[in-house]
């Protein structure tokens, strides 16, 4: 039985300030493993919140903006020590509030940390460039400038990591900023907010605004002083951003879900193959938009793949992801255990063969939690509804293919596009991979999530809209170019 830890209160961030709502209401938020333990309160914001935290980045901006990209990026080296300095509290509070193991947790606030360097060093790096001009008395050249007021809206199944890569070039490429974070995970964002708080920012720069996702983030996305949305989370409220976002003229951006295939050709190291598919399917139970969920096997070594991934997969170890030994902790909240459940249902009524797993844990320690064993579809085809939608959980569809050609053409059929795995020591196949799979993300005997922060982030058709996340290529979005034309 865990002792139950300290609970906390964040307010919203305002113009500098720590600010109660006007509403005077809080949101609880609660362990998925095991909702006894409150992991702390945020605020249930007013309209008249928002407007105060947009207006005050509105008026922030031209401020922020002059201040230059090289003094910005001092500040987020702050940032990032901040941040280091915190990684096991808030690493706990995200194993609290989320769910996911604690080194997992741990890993990711590192990696928070990591991005906010990246771009503390864009700060010294280039703005634009300079182009021939065809008249020698003339200097053509671009300037990168910021958008102004971005209203960032994040998921809850990377509570540190998503709001941390959308805020830190937000910030250095000269943007205030109007953050809405996923309310089932809002004290670990609260607790990351604080560290750019500390860090002293000029006022109105950064703002912080909790509550419902219908409606203080539809206010957000829909207000009139706003000049670009950066969105993480489902394919439905992505829609809702992109046409309001598109009726307005505001520039938008948008990370959504995932149906990720990973290809194991006759050829493959199996073991390495193995470890990708458990640890990319499992890990964060699942919860990842790079997660994998199809796992396409070629015709002659599928019994063999099978046996050995229902023999490791047997081996994981479910519970309370602050306990020494566990592998997987719950999923992140009850409707998401209620999501999982029903497409282990539908599975079935489709006509699939659950191998193993996806059944419910309870008792013991397992009382108060959203704990569900990994599961394993097999004879999935691909017209179920399991092998098209994204589950966002625990659960593989496990798929023969009887050759490359066919098990390439597979892995595309699906609306999404994010990320794709093949196991191969084939060079030919390999090319022949990376040139047909649809996927923004493509990935060579490894696993289909774990992309390096440095590198361009994002999918291709239904799951990513507008330009890529992370590295350089962050760039693309939060700035736009002005083609400046000097006459002597
Ligand atoms: P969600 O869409 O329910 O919520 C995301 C955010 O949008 C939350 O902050 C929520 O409060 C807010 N929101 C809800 N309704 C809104 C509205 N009408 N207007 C404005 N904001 C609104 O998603 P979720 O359940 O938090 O996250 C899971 C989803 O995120 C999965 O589909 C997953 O694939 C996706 N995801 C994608 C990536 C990626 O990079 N492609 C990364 C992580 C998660």
């Amino acid at each position: 039985m865990q002792t139950l830890m300290e609970a906390v209160t964040y307010k919203n961030f305002i113009n500098n300030k720590w600010v109660e709502s006007s509403t005077g209401n809080l949101i609880k938020t609660v362990s998925p493993a095991n909702t006894e333990d409150i992991v702390g309160y945020v605020q249930s914001s007013s309209e008249e919140d928002l407007n105060n935290a947009v207006e005050a980045a509105d008026k922030a901006k031209k401020a922020w903006r002059r201040m230059g990209q090289v003094a910005r990026g001092k500040l987020l080296f702050k940032v990032a020590d901040l941040l280091e300095a915190k990684v096991d509290d808030i690493g706990k509070t995200m194993t609290r509030e989320m769910g996911k193991t604690l080194p997992e947790a741990k890993g990711e606030v590192m990696r928070g940390v990591d991005v906010l360097r990246f771009y503390a060093n864009e700060g010294l790096r280039k703005e634009g460039d300079v182009i021939p001009s065809s008249d020698t008395d003339a200097l053509l050249i671009t300037r990168r400038t910021p958008l102004g007021v971005v209203g960032v809206i994040t998921p809850w199944n990377f509570p540190v990591a998503i709001p941390v890569w959308k805020i830190a070039p937000a910030l250095v490429y000269g943007n205030t900023i109007v953050l809405k974070p996923a309310t089932e995970t809002a004290v670990t964002t609260a607790k990351v907010f604080q560290c750019f708080v500390e860090a002293g920012f000029p006022e109105g720069v950064i703002n912080f605004v909790t509550g419902s996702g219908s409606v203080i983030g539809q206010k957000l996305i829909d207000h009139p002083l706003l000049n670009g949305i950066t969105f993480t989370g489902s394919e439905n409220v992505g829609k809702i951003v992109a046409k309001s976002a598109a009726e307005r003229g505001v520039k938008f951006q948008l990370e959504l879900g995932g149906k990720n295939p990973v290809i194991i050709a006759k050829d493959a190291n199996l073991d390495l193959a193995l470890e990708a598919v458990i640890n990319g399917a499992f890990r964060s139970t699942g919860q990842k938009c790079t997660a994998t969920s199809r796992v396409i096997v070629e015709e002659g070594i599928y019994e063999d793949f099978k046996k050995k991934l229902m023999e490791a997969t047997k081996k994981i170890t479910v519970g309370n992801g602050l306990n020494e030994g566990i592998w997987m902790g719950p999923c992140a909240s009850e409707s998401q255990f209620n999501t999982v459940n029903e497409y282990i249902q539908i599975g079935k009524e489709e006509g699939a063969t659950l191998l193993m797993g996806g059944e419910v844990l309870q008792g013991g320690e397992y009382d108060n939690g959203f704990y569900i064993t990994p599961g394993i579809f097999e004879n999935v085809t691909l017209d179920m509804r399991i092998a098209q939608e994204e589950i966002f959980g625990p659960v593989i569809a496990l798929i023969k293919a009887s050759g490359l050609e066919e098990a390439i053409e597979m892995a595309n059929n699906t609306k999404y596009g994010l990320s794709a795995s093949i196991f191969t020591s084939d060079l030919n196949t390999i090319m022949d991979f990376m040139e047909e799979i649809e996927t923004g993300l493509v990935r060579i005997n490894a696993e289909s999530a774990g992309v390096e922060y440095q590198s361009p982030f994002g999918g291709m058709k239904a799951s990513s809209s507008g330009a890529r996340e992370q590295g350089e290529a962050a760039k693309e979005f939060f700035t736009a170019i002005k083609t400046v034309f000097i006459k002597r």
